[in-house]
């Protein structure tokens, strides 16, 4: 599939797709769509970057619209679930763009938001929701939503919502769905327990999967940069004199690391900014919306905050500290090189981080090749991985690496 007009969307979405500049539909929306269009429950195992959003927005938008332009007050046709603020935010502007040259309204309902508003609009009677669990939870108590209009219901980014112990609250909300409905779940990744909802959840769904490996491992150009722990910021400074380095997210393993390598690039006079759980909602809007017009050229960001962020044109990813947990890499680099675009992510790694740079390697199933062409290099934490690390025997240390033959030799790899 080449376009999307084989697609069968209604023409107001297609010329909606068009204004957003999209020609080809991504993977998962090739897959996605015509079963969704048809009704069926689908299970979706993608990450963020992959166009999933417009996946599920697209054919809810159609089938919504083709079911008649009513709205009640409080009682709401379509659900769409999302673990964080932002992302919710972020599904609402996509369904807001998808769906301009309808007559259908959405809105975001999540906390560290007045609830006044959010009660106001859904009084007014909006179509589609998309809500963190926890405010949804209250309008419900509270009387302010009913669920048992919903003829879709959409949960995304299922593995983040176990990771941030959201589950209890999912299982509350679903409890409340009617029976006749069409059920969609996305998840990055697919742990026991996120298939254990989904077979609660969906009725013979059609499985879609794209595998990470494909869609960011690839395409962005890692390097790994060895260096001492008290040398990180000379060495972020020293990168950052980089013009190619436009917009950078920069990852930090803790919130008041988030605040110092902010504090210290602005002391550097590079325009930057933090976000993580600390900060009120509106400043974590702020800094993102800044971010997004370009008006600061380094975000940093733990990895809660930076969940499901979408922002396009992000040209580097650096890994100030090394994330413990493997996947978080794959997720952190997946921010750049969004939708075809290419990416690259440099991470930093002190001694205390070699451990965790085997385990992601080990993940991803590449050696990560090694920048060594910076003032900062700690030859002694190279050494430990061998001089070889990029070379033909490095590359063997796990077995069942992927075939990487397409990526370029190191040789002729240009500095990032
Ligand atoms: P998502 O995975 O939903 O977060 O989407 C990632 C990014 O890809 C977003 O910035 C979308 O605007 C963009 N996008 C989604 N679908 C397409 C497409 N078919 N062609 C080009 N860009 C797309």
């Amino acid at each position: 599939m080449n376009s999307f007009l084989g697609l069968e969307l209604a023409p107001p979405l297609l010329r909606a797709i068009s204004d957003e500049g999209y020609t080809t539909p991504s993977p998962i929306q090739e897959k996605s769509i015509p079963a969704l269009l048809k009704g069926k429950d689908l299970l979706g195992v993608a990450q963020t970057g992959t166009g999933k959003t417009a996946a599920f927005a697209l054919p809810l938008l159609h089938r919504i619209a083709a079911n008649g332009n009513k709205s009640l007050p409080r009682k709401p046709r379509a659900l769409i679930l999302a673990p964080t603020r932002e992302l919710a935010g972020q599904i609402n502007d996509s369904l807001k763009a998808y769906g301009r040259n309808l007559p259908l309204r959405s809105s975001a309902v999540f906390g560290g938001a007045s609830i006044r508003p959010q009660i106001k609009l859904l009084a007014k009677g909006v179509h589609i929701i998309v809500a963190t669990p926890g405010r949804l939870l209250d309008l419900m108590n509270q009387g302010h939503i009913q669920l048992d209009a919903v003829e879709i219901f959409i949960l995304d980014e299922a593995d983040r919502m176990l990771d941030m112990g959201f589950i209890p609250d999912v299982k509350k909300i679903t409890a409340a769905l009617p029976q006749l409905r069409q059920t969609v779940m996305f998840s990055a990744t697919m742990p026991k327990s996120i298939q254990g909802l989904a077979d609660g959840l969906l009725k013979e769904p059609v499985r879609v999967e794209v595998s990470p490996g494909a869609t960011t491992a690839e395409k962005v150009e890692q390097k790994v940069l060895f260096v001492a722990k008290e040398k990180k910021r000379a060495l972020i400074t020293e990168l950052m004199t980089d013009e190619n380095i436009e917009r950078v997210l920069v990852f930090t393993r803790t919130k008041h690391g988030a605040d110092r390598v902010a504090r210290h690039l602005e002391q550097s006079g590079i325009k930057s900014a933090a976000i993580h759980g600390n900060k009120s909602q509106n400043t974590r809007q702020r800094a993102l919306d800044s971010f997004r017009s370009g008006k600061i050229r380094a975000l940093v960001a733990t990895d809660i905050a930076a969940r499901g962020i979408d922002v396009d044109g992000v040209t580097h990813v650096i890994n100030f500290d090394l994330p413990n947990e493997p996947e978080s890499y794959v997720h952190r680099i997946g921010r750049t090189a969004r939708a075809g675009e290419k990416g690259i992510a440099l991470s930093f790694c002190d001694h205390e981080e070699r451990g965790c740079l085997r385990d992601i390697e080990k993940v991803i199933r590449q050696t990560v090749p090694v920048k060594e062409d910076h003032p900062f290099h700690a030859a002694d934490i190279a050494n430990y991985f061998g001089q070889s690390k990029d070379s033909a025997q490095g590359k063997k240390r796990y077995g069942k690496r992927r075939n990487n033959s397409h990526r370029p030799r190191r040789s002729s790899r240009k500095a990032a």
